[in-house]
């Protein structure tokens, strides 16, 4: 099943309808991840934060200029051939992710990977915090460590940056 899924998100990574920009691509992509409910469980969506991802307005949160090369995407899905559901949707999870979040200027303490800024809705309100997307880290914008638990975390898009005076 996996192996049909796969050819088929390849072949919609090939029309050239979806690879002309990056919120036709990212539409798409969120489109064909609803037609495929069956497979994409709750948990599964949750675990690769897709459940995030699906609901952004493309056009408020496409970032400046994703690193990513989309004529390049489907060659790069071929030579990487996810055997699990799970590994594909981690696979569309972080190029997704990749295309919505924004970069700060500070590294992860942890692992040395560059921090991006999430905004976190805490019962009290919202607030701007800093992830490292490869190991979990989180840390407030003043360097201290997270420790509000699990909390609902989206990215922080340019408005909300400008809306906290971080831009
Ligand atoms: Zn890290």
């Amino acid at each position: 099943m996996i192996t049909k899924l796969h050819e088929e998100y390849i072949s919609l990574l090939k029309d050239p309808e979806v690879i002309k920009d990056y919120c036709s691509f990212y539409s798409s992509v969120v489109n064909w991840i609803k037609q495929k409910k069956k497979y994409f469980t709750k948990e599964i969506m949750e675990r690769n934060r897709l459940d995030v991802l699906v609901n952004l307005d493309p056009n408020e949160y496409i970032i400046d200029e994703p690193d990513i090369v989309l004529s390049t995407v489907a060659s790069r899905f071929e030579s990487n051939f996810p055997d699990k559901i799970d590994n594909l949707a981690m696979l569309i999870g972080d190029t997704l992710w990749d295309m919505v979040t924004i970069y700060s200027e500070k590294d992860c303490p942890v692992c040395d990977d560059g921090l991006r800024y999430i905004l976190a809705e805490l019962n009290y309100g919202k607030k701007i915090v800093l992830e490292c997307d490869t190991c979990g880290w989180c840390e407030y914008l003043d360097g201290t460590t997270w420790n509000e638990g699990v909390a609902m975390c989206i990215p922080a898009n340019i408005k909300d940056l400008i809306e906290f005076g971080l831009l």
